[in-house]
C-alpha cells in the first residue's frame, strides 16, 4: 500500500502507520482486503479506497479517481 511497507507474513501485516507519528509497527493491515487498524491512533478502514482517502483527506470519489478505478460517472 501507498506509503506503508508491510511486515511479516499471514494475512495481517503490521506496518508503520502513516496517520501519526509512528515508531514502532502499530498499524495492522489485512493483505486481502487492504482493511486497516491502528492499534496507537485508531485510524481505521476497509480497504485501499478507505486508505487513500483518510492519507490524504479525500472524499469517497475523488480518492476512488486518484486510484484509477473510477469507470464511467461524471468527472
Ligand atoms: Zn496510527
Amino acid at each position: 500500500m501507498e506509503g506503508v511497507s508491510l511486515k511479516g507474513n499471514g494475512t495481517w501485516r503490521d506496518a508503520i502507520c502513516p496517520f501519526h507519528p509512528d515508531t514502532k509497527p502499530s498499524l495492522r493491515v489485512k493483505i486481502e482486503t487492504g482493511a486497516f487498524s491502528c492499534m496507537a491512533c485508531g485510524a481505521h478502514g476497509g480497504g485501499v479506497v478507505a486508505f487513500h482517502m483518510r492519507l490524504h483527506k479525500l472524499n469517497f470519489k475523488v480518492a476512488v479517481m486518484a486510484l484509477g478505478a473510477w469507470v464511467g460517472g461524471v468527472r
